[in-house]
């Protein structure tokens, strides 16, 4: 039997749009990974009896695991701790161990606070020590602490409830000692032993894929105890398959299945993203880049991730017309001649990038991303790309994407990053 949980995230500025929830998700995807099917993500304000009526809602889906979050400060409007305890019927109790600990994290962040011993900031501290009884408080990782209240059995049963804080990097330091609380790891022991893959695909569509997997049905008896998932990402069709780990056989076929029917367009099987290819095939290489229409959207996924420097040089946004010719060389009559969206400009700014900057490889895009400035000729979403690296020819090719600007702007960056992984493999 598989182990289920909910998540309640709280937050009037979430409920409202204001912010958009980094909790939930996260949550969800550490949950999966222990296992822990989550049936439910809910958002409510600040107001208790909506936190109550969804806490009750999950419990009665008969969850064996809800997680809180937000809603732990030392404020008015900072009530999660006092409203679970209120649904599982317990009391709160002032834990001193638990205030002086808070009281030195305050201590410590603000030295000069006046009144830390009396006043406003000690009311909260002092709220902020209140614990249910019968749970146990996780250490601050800012300065409220976590609680974890353990399940009780009967007529109407409560579920293990953890109630973390709402401040996304608070709440994933937080994460650690809250699934190693005996209640968490009791759960835990009783969830499944599962298994998660992701095959990513390039060039392939939805349906192209669901046709294959329709065949792969009727191919491998008992395909039907893998769940699979499938979600278009940024111009890539992600298939996320979660089964048992007696069932990886059942698993392995259908790979197989996949290959044959589309071994071109996938482009990993073993979660590598195609930043991780790149990086790969870069071999040590610099890159740098060239952008107009993407106006360096390129260049920030290739600085997304920690010590990127040590393969990005550089970029240039060069927008206009003048930009190209001043920044990148590419000269003015070849741009009067084919005009700034063609393959030859694109080649010309990927040498320029690649030599004004000292990289061994450069990329470049210039295209029309609408909804302005489309020809019968070159329409909105025909963007041309250069990928330049030493040694070789440039390679310049036309692609033409769908939809509005934004859409546009982001197939192009993707497509740009899939271009120089292709011709960085020809060797
Ligand atoms: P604090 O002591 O900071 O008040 P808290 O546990 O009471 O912490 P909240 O008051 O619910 O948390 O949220 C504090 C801030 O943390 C929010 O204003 C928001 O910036 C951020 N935050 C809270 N929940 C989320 C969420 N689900 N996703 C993203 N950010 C969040
Ligand atoms: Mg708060």
């Amino acid at each position: 039997m598989s182990m289920r949980a909910g998540i309640v995230v709280t937050g009037t500025e979430i409920l409202t749009g204001r912010i958009t929830d980094q909790n939930g998700p996260w949550l969800s995807h550490q949950l999966l990974i222990l296992g822990v099917d989550v049936a439910h993500i809910t958002i409510c304000g600040d107001r208790p009896t909506d936190l109550i009526a969804q806490l009750r809602f999950l419990a009665d889906q008969g969850v064996d695991l809800i997680v809180t979050s937000g809603g732990l400060g030392p404020t008015a409007d900072d009530l999660t701790v006092a409203t679970v305890a209120e649904f599982c019927t317990r009391e709160l109790r002032l834990d001193p161990e638990l205030e002086e600990h808070i009281a030195g994290i305050i201590r410590h962040h603000r030295p000069h606070t006046p009144d830390l011993d009396a006043g406003p900031t000690r009311i909260g501290i002092r709220k902020q020590a209140q614990i249910p009884t019968g749970a146990t408080a996780l250490p601050p990782t800012g300065t409220a602490p976590g609680v974890v209240i353990p399940a009780v059995a009967g007529d109407r049963p409560v579920p293990t409830i953890v109630i973390l804080p709402g401040p996304p990097g608070e709440l994933q330091a937080m994460w650690p000692s809250a699934i190693t609380s005996p209640a968490v790891a009791e759960v835990l022991t009783r969830a499944d032993d599962l298994q998660q893959e992701t095959v990513r695909a390039y060039g392939l569509h939805e349906a192209q894929l669901a046709e294959t997997l329709r065949r792969a049905e009727a191919e491998i008896p008992d395909l039907d105890r893998l769940e699979i998932t499938t979600c278009l990402r940024d111009g890539e069709l992600d298939m996320v398959t979660r089964f048992a780990s007696g069932d990886a056989d059942l698993y392995r076929r259908l790979l197989d299945v996949l290959a044959e029917h589309h071994g071109r367009q996938i482009f990993s099987t073993d979660g590598s993203t195609i930043e991780d290819q790149l990086i790969d095939a870069l071999a040590g290489r610099l890159i740098a880049t060239a952008e107009s229409c993407t106006g360096g959207l390129i260049a920030a996924r290739l600085t997304d991730r920690p010590g990127s420097s040590s393969y990005v040089v550089g970029g240039v946004v060069s927008y206009s017309n003048d930009a190209k010719s001043d920044l990148l060389d590419v000269p003015a009559e070849m741009i009067a001649a084919h005009g700034a969206v063609s393959e030859q400009v694109a080649a010309a700014m990927a040498e320029g990038a690649r030599s004004r900057l000292g990289a061994d490889v450069a990329v470049s895009t210039t295209g029309i991303a609408g909804p302005g400035g489309g020809t019968e000729a070159k329409p909105v979403g025909t963007v041309c790309f250069g990928v330049a690296i030493d040694g070789r020819p440039t390679y310049a090719i036309t692609r033409r994407f769908p939809g509005d600007r934004e859409r546009v702007r982001t197939l192009t960056t993707t497509a740009a990053l899939h271009l120089v992984v292709a011709q960085l493999e020809r060797g």
